[in-house]
């Protein structure tokens, strides 16, 4: 029994001391000391030993667990120490090499188109205003003529934080804000982000862009109307650009109508960029509905306004020519590049 312990404790001494990674190391000790390791086994065999002789041998025993733990600890310790400096020395910085080359971004088509849209309408006396991307039903949806049941509330589906929380739809809601502060008159254009639980593809994205505008004032007529977004476009397409106005709904206007312009590309001859009609489609607008201004507390017999929302990712896509909105989401610097 003591030689065997010897015996063990010779080969454990000199495996540790060979022993050059942490890992090893543990295997040495569940070797030695684990459930069945030999020391562990050794002790199992006390029975073997005459009884007088047991406390001597458990002594003997508990000698060697003692400094074979202590040896472990002790190596431990000094490969850590060595795996640190090694680690230490490799991520030392050399102050002499070449710095990585930082990559530049580049400016996004939206944020230049709205760039382009902010000068316009700042030109013709305009605010740019922000509102909340978080928003009230009420500011959404209710203050603009959109009620609970109203079915325009359908085609907006959009993520509700609570039943009266959501992410906005459209950037209207900043028309009700800027009403309700109760200064007039009101000239402002609202761009932001808007919300919609669309599938992507290559027209719809569940967020995307809108500007919004709004003008209030005295004696504010549907020829105010036509005449502003008349100038706006020939001022983003060209001084040849015409525009029509085809009659809509919106439930926040009233009258309503749809904008085109005549194709950039073929000046309105009809191409395959047009599909052939000449026009595009561009933007929706409309006297503010009376109702609107009323919930918001302006009389609307004594002022009247008009008001129009523009997609601003529409207006990238077609001035750049950008065929897959999606590619506008990417951030792909090879793509950003070109504009
Ligand atoms: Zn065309």
């Amino acid at each position: 029994m003591k030689s065997k312990l010897e015996q063990i404790r010779a080969k454990v001494l000199s495996q540790i001391t060979d022993c050059d990674t942490t890992d090893r190391l543990n295997e040495i000790r569940v070797s030695i000391l684990g459930k069945k390791g030999e020391l562990t086994d050794l002790l199992k065999s006390m029975k073997d030993v005459q009884p007088e002789e047991r406390p001597k041998v458990g002594q003997m025993v508990n000698e060697a667990r003692t400094e074979i733990e202590k040896l472990l600890e002790e190596r431990k310790a000094k490969l850590e120490k060595a795996l640190r400096e090694a680690r230490m020395k490799a991520e030392v910085i050399d102050v002499t090499l070449p710095a990585d080359r930082r990559e530049l971004g580049h400016r996004h088509p939206d944020s230049i188109a709205l760039e382009e849209v902010e000068r316009i309408f700042v030109g013709m006396g305009y605010e740019v205003v922000e509102g909340p991307e978080v928003e009230r039903d009420y500011y959404n949806f209710e203050a603009l003529n959109i009620p609970a049941d109203h079915p325009a509330k359908d085609e907006q589906d959009t993520f509700y934080i609570t039943g009266d929380i959501l992410l906005r739809t459209q950037t209207s809601g900043v028309q009700v804000h800027e009403m309700e502060k109760g200064k007039l008159p009101i000239r402002m254009i609202a761009p932001g982000r808007v919300f919609r639980s669309d599938e992507v593809d290559a027209t719809h994205s569940p967020c995307f862009h809108q500007i919004e505008g709004l003008v209030i004032d005295r004696h504010i007529t549907f020829a105010d109307l036509k005449g502003t977004l008349a100038e706006f476009a020939r001022a983003l397409f060209g001084e040849e650009t015409k525009v029509k106005f085809r009659p809509h709904h919106f439930p926040f206007t009233e009258p309503s109508a749809e904008m085109d312009v005549t194709c950039f590309k073929c000046g309105g001859k009809g191409c395959r960029f047009c599909k052939g009609s000449g026009w595009i489609e561009i933007l929706g607008c409309g006297m503010v509905h009376p109702h609107v201004l009323e919930m918001s507390g302006i009389d609307p017999e004594e002022y009247t306004g008009f008001a129009f929302g523009v997609g601003l990712e529409r207006i990238a896509l077609l001035k750049y020519e950008i065929d897959d909105m999606r590619l506008l989401y990417e951030n792909d610097i090879r793509f950003l590049r070109q504009f």
